[in-house]
């Protein structure tokens, strides 16, 4: 019953883009989840450059991926939660992780639906669907459709977006 629950939410969140709503909407664009405007973090990159490590710069704000199998967290097995490593935010439970074999942290599902964003991503010549903190906005991995049963879907997430914490 829950998972339908989500997919109905899915359906609902997905409306007013399959309705053509605005035509000036880049086609590209499919977004799905997201805090509300108030309570979502803008930064200049000056100021993100500022805050973050290279290499989570590199991945959260110029949508890059780390090397499989060099990231902390996709042999890492402790319970809790992984928070973004931008702004906090919590995003995956180690509830919903899954060994994928990818060599990147794997979950079938984000804490809360409005805590990331969906966006279509047809760079380098795939089309894919990115994954975003619903925050900051800061850049995650991709979800996929091969993922466990649970859900099917396969958040593939690079370890240096994420800050695993064991605190409840
Ligand atoms: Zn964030």
């Amino acid at each position: 019953m829950k998972l339908m629950r989500i997919f109905s939410l899915l359906i609902l969140s997905a409306l007013p883009f399959a309705c053509g709503r605005g035509l000036d909407a880049k086609p590209a664009l499919k977004k799905i989840g997201g805090l509300p405007k108030g309570k979502r973090i803008e930064k200049s990159d000056a100021e993100w450059k500022k805050q973050l490590t290279a290499e989570e710069y590199y991945v959260l704000r110029q949508q890059g991926t780390e090397r499989p199998f060099t990231g902390k967290y996709h042999d890492h097995h402790e319970k809790g939660i992984y928070l973004c490593a931008a702004c906090r935010l919590p995003l995956f439970s180690s509830t919903t992780k899954f060994d994928s074999g990818t060599g990147w942290p794997s979950f079938f599902a984000p804490v809360q639906r409005e805590n990331v964003e969906e966006l279509a991503d047809f760079s380098h010549g795939m089309t894919r669907t990115e994954v975003r903190c619903g925050r900051c906005g800061g850049h995650l991995g991709h979800v996929f459709d091969d993922g466990p049963r649970e859900t099917g879907l396969r958040y593939c997430i690079n370890s240096a977006a994420l800050i695993f914490t064991d605190r409840k």
